[in-house]
């Protein structure tokens, strides 16, 4: 499939022409200085057509800034999506309009050709509450839609997937810090494929230093710019966007190279600019380590990642206490292209993996454009997914169940499990959290190599602790937890975690769904009276142990107002109950994913 990409901006359009199959870049271009009147962008793309020269062009991928709420995957684009990219633009007012003149000159100028829109903020959806909410009165953050969306997701999706290829490790076994610094600059905490946090926010100026943008910056000094100083609306906005960052501060422009060269004839402002970007990183890199309670691989892309050598290193000096280290002559003679994407330039000794990837946000784009324009041809789907809802449950291995139990203690079977050979036990066991304890958590066997505690959202709250989001049997670096036994007490250093909504699938029902072990789907579940809700992010668990059956826990299922005998289907853009392949699935969807409930309080 060949598809045009469109990155329109407010004064440019960049355009390339991928074959997604072979990733081959066909042809490319860029328009320069449009005007800022209506008609530009259709005479922008009039021109890039032409220079196609009647090249075959099967969908066309639209690069848009702000998804908002509402677009946690690439859309289909009708009319009712371009007027909900219309409804984000107040979110950022110097981006999506051009995305849009750009999605509406290619419909015009291609009609019939499918176009579908990707969205930088698209990838971040995933951030939890405590990382996306700014600790502002709720009733103005909910009236404004003021929270963190983070920017920059396709890059940052493009450089994980790229980096846990290179490692040979699943992306949903790695925690990684990726920092995408160009012009525009951010970070990005992936823990097991998911971004669960980000240095951009409402908007792309908080966080790193760029090119122009100063990043994270006390709001208090725009009041006193506006307030004390005299200054405009128009000025401060100025200041923010232009003349700030790299550029501000070293007075040599935002090219870093330039900064660079300043600085090496000895010029102060260009040192202190090139210091004062390189700190910013090395803090976050520490606070997203800390984040994730851990990091495997650092990835640095774009303009400076792949390209600045001196800068790398200020950045990653001295991060040996993470177990962090650069290879200095690595690190100088990195190359990265589109032929050798991903260069290796940690320390052999170094824990913590270090790499240069080559970002390609076009590529990205062609990949998923191509992936929701083959997604439309789908085929019937077998029955409902009936859903289970999980209490809050224990594991335990044979060392633990003794030192809870005593010595030689085995389990006593209390009544079967839906899924073959699981089991709930007589036994139970009380969680001490730091703040409060929960008696009577049921045990499950049989047995298991690792010990692994699933609590709710509502629980951590009540118990005190941050657990991750996990799959299950996945708890390296997870929450510690103490459990209390009637003959022993025993303290995890990890096991805790808030178990990630999954489907259980006999490998028979895995091929009649078209979906692999590993895929996310989004899943309609027919609720209570009159409640369809859907769930995002749910994971495909294959085994041939397993029987058909949705796992929730039990905050999700009350927020859904579940009944007993609830069912869910696997989502088609129409919402029918169609079936193709389950990244199809979580492609097309252009509905809201159901955000986790509020906390109750406890
Ligand atoms: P964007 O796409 O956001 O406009 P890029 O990813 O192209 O930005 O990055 C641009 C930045 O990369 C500029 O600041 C430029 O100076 C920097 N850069 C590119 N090559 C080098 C290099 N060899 N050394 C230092 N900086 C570089």
């Amino acid at each position: 499939m060949q598809v045009l990409v469109l990155n329109c901006g407010s004064s440019s359009l960049k355009w390339k022409l991928i074959d997604a199959a072979s990733r081959q870049a066909l042809a490319r271009g860029q328009v320069e200085r449009l005007a800022r009147t209506e008609g530009a962008h259709a005479a922008a793309i009039d021109e890039a057509l032409r220079a196609l020269d009647g090249a075959r062009v099967d969908a066309v991928g639209h690069r848009v800034v702000h998804g908002g709420e509402r677009f946690h995957d690439p859309a289909l684009i009708d009319d009712e999506v371009v007027a909900a990219i219309e409804a984000c633009a107040p979110l950022a007012p110097l981006h999506n309009p051009a995305n849009l003149a750009g999605i509406r000159a290619a419909r015009a100028a291609l009609p019939g050709v499918p176009q579908v829109a990707v969205f930088d903020t698209a990838f971040h959806h995933t951030l939890p509450r405590r990382a996306s909410t700014y600790a502002l009165d709720p009733a103005v953050a909910a009236r404004h839609g003021i929270r963190r969306y983070g920017f920059h997701g396709t890059s940052h999706a493009f450089v994980a997937r790229e980096a846990a290829a290179f490692l040979g490790q699943p992306l949903e076994r790695l925690r990684l810090v990726t920092l995408h610094l160009g012009n525009g600059a951010s970070a990005c905490a992936i823990e097991h494929g998911h971004s669960v946090e980000t240095s951009m926010g409402f908007t792309p100026l908080e966080g790193l230093v760029m090119g122009t943008r100063p990043g994270d910056l006390d709001a208090g000094v725009v009041l006193a710019l506006l307030r004390e100083y005299g200054q405009s609306v128009d000025d401060v906005d100025r200041l923010l966007n232009q003349a700030s960052g790299l550029a501000g501060l070293s007075g040599v422009g935002n090219d870093l190279r330039e900064v660079e060269e300043r600085a090496a004839q000895g010029d102060d402002r260009a040192r202190l600019a090139i210091a004062v970007f390189a700190h910013r990183v090395r803090k976050y890199v520490g606070a997203y380590a800390a984040v994730m309670g851990g990091v495997d691989a650092v990835v640095l892309t774009a303009g400076i990642g792949e390209n600045a050598v001196a800068m790398r290193r200020r950045i990653l000096q001295r991060l040996d206490f993470l177990g962090l280290s650069l290879d200095e002559d690595r690190n100088a003679d990195a190359r990265v292209s589109d032929a050798k994407r991903v260069a290796d330039v940690g320390d052999p000794t170094s824990r913590v993996r270090v790499l240069v990837v080559r970002t390609d946000e076009e590529l990205m784009i062609a990949e998923e454009a191509a992936k929701v324009v083959a997604g439309r041809t789908a085929v019937r789907q077998p029955g409902p997914i009936p859903i289970a809802v999980s209490a809050r449950h224990v594991h335990l291995n044979q060392e633990a169940l003794e030192t809870l139990f005593g010595p030689g203690a085995t389990l006593t079977p209390r009544n079967d499990l839906s899924q073959p050979g699981q089991f709930a036990c007589q036994e139970t066991v009380n969680l001490i959290g730091p703040r409060r304890r929960i008696d009577g958590v049921r045990i499950l066997g049989p047995l298991r190599s690792k010990c692994q505690v699933e609590i709710s959202r509502t629980d951590e709250f009540h118990l005190g602790v941050d657990a991750p989001v996990r799959h299950s049997g996945h708890v390296e670096g997870s929450a510690p937890i103490t459990l209390e036994g009637p003959k022993g007490t025993l303290t995890l250093q990890e096991g805790l975690i808030c178990a990630w909504r999954h489907i259980h699938m006999h490998p028979d029902d895995a091929k009649a769904f078209g979906v692999q072990d590993g895929d996310e789907v989004q899943v309609e579940v027919h609720g209570g009276p009159g409640r369809d809700l859907i769930f995002g992010d749910v994971v495909i668990r294959v085994s041939p142990k397993f029987r058909l059956e949705m796992h929730i826990d039990t905050d999700e299922a009350n927020a859904a107002e579940l009944s007993q005998h609830a069912t869910g289907q696997l989502l088609t853009p129409e919402g029918e109950e169609l079936a193709t392949t389950a990244a199809t699935a979580r492609l097309l969807s252009r509905r809201p994913t159901l955000r986790r409930p509020a906390l109750t309080g406890a």
